[in-house]
């Protein structure tokens, strides 16, 4: 009955409250009929953590502590045994309490309740305890189990655990939701010659024989998706700053180790001493460490005291590029932020993943900014959030920043470019309306009212909203609870401006914010703030009577949304793109000009000549590197054969005469002529430098560009792949790099039979293990040069979605999708993602977003 009345709205709740306490009453006389109905209600415990299921125990649980241990073999293929002791407080034991258990259900399970064995039913990944075994107050339930490897990572000599979103629930039974939060005790049983690290510091460490026990202090209270640890051969590097010390465990050698690993500790000191600062709040979990892993599903995870990184995200190559160096900045400053966002205050429920986030990414960028003085921060947020936010924004697949999620098991599908990209800028907006130190008081305010709890965007709006702020709540609901972008359009009439905000879906919405109006009269530019609250402003007299050159809505680069530029502003911008000045302006009339390209509204080899053109003449770093990104992307996937036949040449001689005068651009440069490398005259010159390049004067590639060279010239030249890929394999060191290597080589076979033998092995969830290499060998599949051979393809990968989703990492269902038809521009790949569609009318709205997301470049044509 309780978890009926839960459906309704919150409002509802005390009414509905009063009710429980009414029939508690009463339940001492209907006792009988009272239970049976409980019985029966929750026989319908379904798979996942539903919103209810989690509603319903957050009501009844608190204090609850995991003492868990877990006994790790050396050999893989050995099973891991383990055991959890669960204490916790219990408010009414009159339901049977759910644990979430996805692992091994065939076999029965030894429970004790309170002391005595314990009488428990499976349903749907759930281990339920009857309530019988339950009392009011303290509570204990012992379980011994075995771990399936889903979530443990398992390699040959070392294995990680990655929980989030809600993957905890697959290695032990728990709670696996996030606003029950509990303190974690861990024992684990390792190899002798391995290492561990955990959320908390190793307090006892004894070995016997060949095995080494290691028990982790008790940790600060943590939802499930952040408890972790590590194990395996790895090396260990610690510095101390301040009092603090911070151990990192990496697999790397000495020769990638030497240039990073003290820019990897200052930033991770900087970070951490800047956001106590910020926050006023010290450092709040035990200790901060870092563990490097190859091929790591994602670029960082923020588990306290184990915080994970991709370990090329971290180990940069022998020549980064200026972009490389602010990445790995900012994804330091990104994890560490967690720690007060995410990890000291969590959201209640994963529809408000996005919340930690932004926060996350709003603070990096701060940490971040001061550290490349010669950088133009505004000019770098645009650059890296704008076009990655229209990526999904402009297309029919768009989701709002705040998602709808009914049950735990989806909430992967919630993460993407909207949450990463769209959210930061929504937060740079809120901060532009609040002000700064209003934003960081409030936020000060929120961390400290909600410290190891729970809290949401509701809750700091209403904490910002004090004294009331004008239209915060409904600014705030355009922007984060709705998809999609205005479209805005100046049009001059007379000597007055028009300003039209149009919504491409047709419901009228209204998106409010702060245009930068600037155009240019007789060569002079004239510059005017707009507010833009409606769906058509009018400002009289803007213009003085000469016709402007160009308009244009967007000079500070601030403006959200699609900047629809007239033809003569556009080919004005694209015959004197160098005139023009100003970085910001330069930048964002790049993003506008190339959201006009995807719009349909401008041809690709006007753009791409303006930006090859503009290779030679450009002096900003930042904008530099982005035309390279901008111009591989657009030539690879924007244009037909024939056009980029007749553009190879002038292309790939600018990006060599390029490469000879850009010593700081080099390895940007060389990445880009890789991918876009067509002419004989450059794969020859390319084949020159695989061979023996480790010694090449002029060219030193790291272990992963040689390895993209190889799989591009393998591509390029088929009559020659299999020597090249042969000849290259032999000559990697690194036993990670070279799995890698050996698997991904398998999508650039010659022969087509081979090719898809490869991808039918693709479809076998067993063959996905190592994500990263898959979607590599995917979109070699799927290359824009094989793309008529690839066709069929695409309809049974998209059958596998589902499945994909369930089986794969949080982003992995997005980049399946990406690899698979990014490279695909016919009208035959378009037919075929339709039909997918219509066959599948009601398919699950997360995954199909996705799909439009991905194929969007497809459903325009
Ligand atoms: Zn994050």
């Amino acid at each position: 009955m309780v978890f009926r009345l839960l459906k309704l709205e919150s409002n509802k709740t005390s009414v509905i409250y009063s009710k429980i306490k009414l029939m508690k009453y009463l339940s001492v006389l209907f006792a009988g009929i009272l239970f049976y109905s409980c019985t029966q209600q929750q026989a319908q415990i379904t798979a996942g953590v539903s919103e209810e299921l989690a509603q319903q125990r957050k009501a009844v649980l608190s204090e609850i502590n995991y003492d868990l241990s877990f006994n790790i073999p050396a050999q893989k293929a050995e099973k891991i045994n383990g055991k959890a002791v669960v204490r916790f407080n219990l408010k009414e034991p009159r339901q049977n309490l759910a644990f979430d258990f996805k692992g091994d259900t065939t076999k029965p399970y030894q429970v004790i309740s309170n002391g005595k064995s314990a009488e428990i039913s499976i349903k749907n990944g759930h281990l339920v305890i009857d309530k019988s075994n339950l009392k009011v107050g303290q509570n204990e339930i012992q379980f011994q189990f075995v771990s399936p490897d889903w979530s443990l990572n398992r390699n040959p000599d070392f294995l990680y655990t990655l929980f989030v979103p809600d993957r905890a629930s697959t290695a032990f039974p728990c709670f696996d939701q996030p606003n029950l939060k509990a303190k974690f005790k861990l024992q684990i049983q390792i190899p002798a010659s391995w290492k561990a690290v955990a959320n908390g510091s190793v307090e006892k460490e004894q070995t016997s024989d060949s095995i080494k026990t290691l028990d982790f202090r008790l940790t600060q209270p943590l939802p499930t998706y952040l408890f972790a640890f590590s194990a395996g051969k790895f090396d260990t590097i610690s510095r101390t700053q301040n009092g603090k010390t911070c151990v990192l465990y990496h697999r790397e050698k000495d020769e990638e180790l030497k240039n990073n690993t003290d820019s990897i500790f200052s930033l991770v000191f900087r970070s951490l001493s800047w956001i106590e600062q910020y926050t006023k709040i010290s450092y709040p979990f035990e200790k901060y460490d870092l563990v490097a892993i190859p091929s790591f599903q994602y670029n960082g995870m923020e588990h306290p005291g184990a915080t994970l990184y991709r370990a090329s995200s971290l180990f940069l190559d022998s020549h980064p590029t200026q972009q490389q160096f602010l990445k790995r900045a900012n994804l330091i400053a990104h994890e560490t932020a967690h720690m007060w966002f995410g990890d000291l205050v969590t959201m209640s429920w994963f529809d408000e993943v996005w919340l930690k986030e932004v926060f996350a990414n709003f603070i990096a960028d701060k940490v971040v900014s001061p550290m490349f003085p010669n950088f133009n921060f505004d000019l770098q947020f645009l650059l890296a959030h704008y076009d990655a936010a229209y990526s999904v924004d402009r297309t029919s697949g768009a989701n709002a920043i705040g998602q709808k999620l009914a049950n735990m098991k989806d909430a992967g599908s919630l993460y993407g470019s909207i949450i990463y990209h769209k959210a930061p800028i929504v937060m740079r907006m809120l901060e532009q309306k609040t002000g700064e130190a209003a934003l960081q008081k409030g936020l000060q305010q929120y961390l400290s009212q909600n410290a190891y709890g729970n809290a949401g965007w509701k809750e700091l709006i209403s904490i910002l909203n004090k004294p009331k702020s004008e239209g915060l709540p409904q600014w705030s609901d355009a922007w984060v609870n709705e998809a999609g972008r205005p479209h805005l359009i100046a049009i001059k009439k007379g000597n007055d401006l028009i300003v039209e905000q149009k919504d491409p879906r047709n419901k009228n919405r209204i998106w409010s914010q702060e245009l930068n109006l600037a155009f240019a009269e007789n060569g002079k530019v004239h510059q005017q703030k707009i507010s833009m609250n409606a769906e058509k402003i009018r400002i009289a007299n803007v213009f003085t009577g000469a016709n402007p050159e160009w308009i244009y809505l967007n000079a500070q680069g601030k403006v959200y949304g699609f900047v629809a530029l007239d033809s003569i502003t556009s080919n004005y911008f694209l015959n004197h793109f160098s005139t023009l000045s100003d970085d910001l302006l330069r930048a964002s009339v790049l993003t506008d000009l190339s959201e006009n390209l995807y719009e349909g509204k401008l041809p690709p080899e006007k753009y791409l000549n303006m930006a090859i053109n503009q290779l030679s003449v450009e002096n900003n770093a930042v904008i530099y590197e982005s035309l390279l990104s901008s111009i591989e992307r657009v030539y690879l996937y924007k244009t037909t054969s024939l056009q980029q036949q007749k553009l190879c040449s002038k292309l790939e001689t600018t990006l060599w005469s390029e490469y000879a005068v850009r010593n700081n651009h080099q390895t940007a440069l060389i990445n880009c002529l890789m991918k876009v490398c067509k002419t004989e005259a450059s794969m020859k010159k390319f084949l020159e430098y695989l061979g023996n390049n480790a010694t090449h004067p002029d060219l030193k590639l790291s272990t992963d560009q040689q390895n993209t060279l190889a799989f591009q010239l393998a591509l390029g030249m088929p009559e020659r792949a299999i020597r090249i890929l042969d000849e290259h394999e032999k000559c990697i060191t690194n036993p990670d790099k070279k799995a890698g290597f050996q698997f991904v080589r398998k999508s650039l076979n010659p022969a087509k039979n081979e090719r898809d033998k490869f991808f039918q092995s693709l479809l076998l969830e067993e063959n996905r293990e190592h994500e990263p290499w898959v979607e590599q060998a995917l979109a070699y599949l799927n290359h824009p040069s094989r793309q008529s051979e690839a066709l069929s393809y695409i309809r049974p990968a998209l059958d596998k979605l589902q499945e994909i989703q369930k089986t794969g990492d949080i982003f992995f269902p997005q980049s399946w999708l990406t690899s698979l038809l990014k490279g695909h521009n016919s009208a035959e790949a378009a037919a075929i993602v339709k039909q997918f569609l219509a066959d599948h009318p009601d398919y699950p709205e997360n995954l199909k977003q996705k799909i439009l997301q991905s194929a969007d470049h497809l459903l325009r044509l």
